[in-house]
This record gives structure tokens, C-alpha cells and sequence, in this order.
């Protein structure tokens, strides 16, 4: 009996746990954690992610801002904005939603949010210190899938974990934190023995199959087929891939379902923790902000 991972009962449950921390910082501290998401354009699935996470940092709580930018936006422009929000002390965490229209440079920009304010965990500084095992933020969605893992009691230590996707924002930071010996949720979600594939693998399949858990995050609607996968193995699916159906993940989830033995859908797996990650992060960020007692461990 294949197991369905639920990303939105998992989700729901983090958001309410960091709720309690959140109401906790506000009694101690007095100050109320504010994100502060900037949508550069009007590109209509970026305006969904960022209802999302406004939507969820209410839940929990926290304020939300919402910076909106015209696509005419100049990368002086958006540069100032940024640096605005360093400057602002209201303002625990920030977001640049992406991708950024074309012309600005995404890696210029995210480089100019205040390490202790990078709640997406991008800027170089907090991915050294990820790498180092000592991390600062966890970047949101390998967070969420580890916290996944968790909350099923799939232990990653000493599993051959196939990694599909080596971006800097899941693919990358996914592998690193499956490969630590500590690892932030602890020994059982580290410790993994891990195959990193990308784009020009040779005989990827081949590599997927000998995984006892796989992690698809390719960006290509259904790639990843139930042949491809070893009998028993746990599939999580990041993927988010718009068809004409609707959304799809980078896992063909029907010929898949029957051979995994646990398995998270699209929609209703990994985004839903990725916004909880992101708030976890910006409680934490409001935290290192102030001179309380942390809430958090
Ligand atoms: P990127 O496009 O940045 O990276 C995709 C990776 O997949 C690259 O490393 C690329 O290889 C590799 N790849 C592409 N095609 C193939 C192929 N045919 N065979 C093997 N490898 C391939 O995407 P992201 O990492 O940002 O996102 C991946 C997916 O996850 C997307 O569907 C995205 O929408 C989704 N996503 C979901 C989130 C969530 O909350 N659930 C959050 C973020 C992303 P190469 O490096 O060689 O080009």
C-alpha cells in the first residue's frame, strides 16, 4: 500500500506550531515579525506564490508587506528598494519573488539583502554557512522536504538519496543537506549517501533506479516515469509544472504511485512547506534581530 505524503497536513501543523513561537517572541519582545515579499512585474504565477505567503504569514501572526515594482523596474531601482528594507527595522525578512523580468540580475539583486534579512537563504553567506553545516536559514524548500521526511518517520541516514536537479535554490542545497553528519533536523535526516543528476547525466535512469528515496526537482512535467523507479523507493516531487490539465510534478505520479512506496502529489506536497519554511525563517530572522532569548533552537 503506497503511502500519499500530505504536504498540506504537514504544512498546516508547522504553521501552527510556529505560530505558538510567534505569539511567544511577540509577549517577550514586543515586536510582531514582518515580511517583506518585492514582486517585480506581473507575471501571474509569481502573484499566486506571493498571495500564498502573504496569506500564511497572517495566519501565523506575522505582517506582511507587499512591495509591488512595475516590469519597466531599472536594476538601480529595485537595488534602492532593497536597500530601503535593509535599513528598516520593522522589517524581519525579505523576499525578491522570482524570476525577475528580464534585464535585472537576479544574482546581483538577492546579493544585496542583509544576510541576517535573507529568509530565502540565497546570499552567499548563508549558503557558506550551510554548507558548513552551522546554517543560519535553511533554504525553504529543501526545509520542507526534510521536514516532510520527518513528519513520516523516513529516515535519510545512510540511504542512497538521487537528487535530480542541481539549482542553486533546490537541487544543490538539497544534496548538502542530506550529506551532513549532523544535519539540522538531526543524524536520521542526514547522513545520506547521495547521487546529484542534472541535465547532462548519462543513463540518469539507471542512476534513479538504484535510489531508496528520490528527490525530482527537474522542472519538466512527468520526467520521471514508475520504470524508472526501484520497487519500495520513497518519491518526493517538487516539481511544479503548469500543462494544459493543470499542475503537474517533474514525477509521473500515476505510473509512479504503484511502485513507490511513499510518494508526495502535485499540488499538495512540497509548496505548501516551502511557505511554512519561509515563515519559520523570517521568525528566526526577527529573532537574531533582537536581543530576546531565541524561541527557536
Ligand atoms: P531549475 O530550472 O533552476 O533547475 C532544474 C535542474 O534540473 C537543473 O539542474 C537542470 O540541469 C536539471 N534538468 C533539467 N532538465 C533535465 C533533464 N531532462 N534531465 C536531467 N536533469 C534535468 O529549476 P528549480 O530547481 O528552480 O526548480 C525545479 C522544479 O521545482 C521546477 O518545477 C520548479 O517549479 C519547482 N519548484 C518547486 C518549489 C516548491 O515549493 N515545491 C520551489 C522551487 C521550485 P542543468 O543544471 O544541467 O541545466
Amino acid at each position: 500500500m503506497t503511502l500519499i505524503l500530505d504536504g498540506k497536513a504537514t504544512a498546516k501543523a508547522l504553521r501552527q506550531e510556529i505560530a505558538g513561537r510567534v505569539a511567544i517572541f511577540r509577549q517577550k519582545s514586543g515586536i510582531q515579525p514582518c515580511l517583506a515579499a518585492v514582486l517585480v512585474g506581473d507575471d501571474p504565477a509569481s502573484q499566486v506564490y506571493v498571495r500564498n505567503k502573504e496569506r500564511a504569514c497572517h495566519e501565523v501572526g506575522m505582517v506582511s508587506r507587499l512591495i509591488r515594482m512595475p516590469v519597466t523596474t531599472t536594476q538601480d531601482e529595485l537595488l534602492q528598494q532593497i536597500t530601503g528594507l535593509n535599513q528598516d527595522a520593522a522589517v524581519s525578512g525579505i523576499l525578491v519573488q522570482l524570476p525577475l523580468p528580464a534585464g535585472l540580475d537576479s544574482q546581483r539583486i538577492l546579493d544585496s539583502i542583509l544576510p541576517l534579512k535573507d529568509v530565502d537563504a540565497f546570499h552567499p553567506e548563508n549558503v557558506g554557512l550551510l554548507v558548513q553545516d552551522r546554517p543560519r536559514f535553511l533554504p525553504c524548500t529543501p526545509h520542507g522536504v526534510l521536514q516532510i521526511l520527518k513528519a513520516y518517520d523516513i529516515s535519510t541516514q545512510g540511504k542512497h538519496v538521487v537528487v535530480i536537479g542541481r539549482s542553486e535554490i533546490v537541487g544543490k542545497p538539497m544534496a548538502m543537506l542530506l550529506v551532513q553528519k549532523n544535519g539540522p533536523l538531526g543524524a536520521k535526516y542526514a547522513n545520506a549517501t547521495v547521487t546529484i543528476g542534472h541535465s547532462r547525466s548519462q543513463e540518469l535512469a539507471q542512476h534513479i533506479r538504484q535510489a531508496d528515496i528520490v528527490v525530482a526537482a527537474v522542472g519538466q512535467p512527468k520526467m520521471i516515469t514508475g520504470d524508472m523507479i526501484k520497487p519500495g523507493a520513497v518519491v518526493i516531487d517538487v516539481g511544479i509544472n503548469r500543462i494544459q490539465t493543470g499542475l503537474v510534478g517533474d514525477v509521473d505520479y500515476e505510473s509512479a504511485f504503484p511502485i513507490a512506496s511513499a510518494i508526495t502529489p502535485v499540488p499538495g506536497g512540497i509548496g505548501p512547506l516551502t511557505v511554512a519554511m519561509l515563515l519559520e525563517n523570517t521568525l528566526k530572522a526577527a529573532i537574531l534581530q533582537s536581543n530576546t532569548t531565541p524561541v527557536v533552537d
